[in-house]
């Protein structure tokens, strides 16, 4: 059984760059039905018990009914990306990374504030629903992708990306406070995003 992680703050504690419904809706809903469906589809398929979240996604092709294979690919991707981009999220976020995600950042966009503004440019771009992510490759170098739906980085690349850092751009993680203003929601994440637990996720990958 996958559970959700546990938020480290509250529902409220992102205003008023992240709103509490939102963040109730978010988490206890959506979060919530993606974990439900995994933990469902699972069931019917024993073969994979006991495995990791990463290695049923990066082996998706393992799964030979196709019905099975879309549910688990699309709620085991938001069971994954949920629990990440909440992990990243913090009242206490916004301050630049330290370390050798620190010098990664510089090596590969020139400084924190470039590497923003491509991410943020690949979030807005993504055509409907998606995310935009910032992944390790085998070599430590970062790479900004997007992918549709609730796909991710672990499904591309040949399963060689190691995704640390995910933004939600499906309209229900800001069309309560923010309505169709994606580029307004855009700003006001990275004032929540903790950078230090990206640099934690970095140095582990
Ligand atoms: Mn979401």
């Amino acid at each position: 059984m996958f559970e959700q992680i546990k938020l480290s703050y509250d529902f409220a504690a992102l205003e008023p760059h992240i709103d509490e419904l939102t963040m109730q809706t978010h988490y206890g809903k959506h979060h919530a039905a993606y974990t439900n469906n995994l933990n469902s589809a699972l069931e019917k398929l024993p073969g994979l018990a006991g495995k990791s979240i990463e290695d049923i996604l990066q082996n998706l092709e393992a799964i030979d009914d196709p019905a099975l294979r879309t549910t688990v690919r699309n709620n085991g991707g938001g069971y994954y990306n949920h629990n990440l981009y909440f992990d990243i999220l913090s009242p206490q976020g916004g301050q630049p990374p330290q370390g050798k995600l620190a010098e990664q950042i510089e090596a590969d966009f020139g400084s924190l504030e470039e590497l923003v503004k491509k991410l943020t440019a690949t979030a807005a771009s993504v055509f409907g629903s998606g995310w935009a992510w910032l992944s390790k490759d085998p070599s430590g170098k970062l790479v900004v992708t997007s992918t549709p739906n609730q796909d991710n980085p672990l499904m591309t690349h040949g399963g060689q990306l190691t995704p640390i850092l995910g933004i939600d751009v499906w309209e229900h993680a800001y069309y309560l406070k923010y309505k169709n203003m994606r580029a307004d929601y855009l700003k006001e994440i990275f004032k929540v995003i903790d950078w230090n637990k990206v640099a934690q996720r970095y140095t582990e990958a």
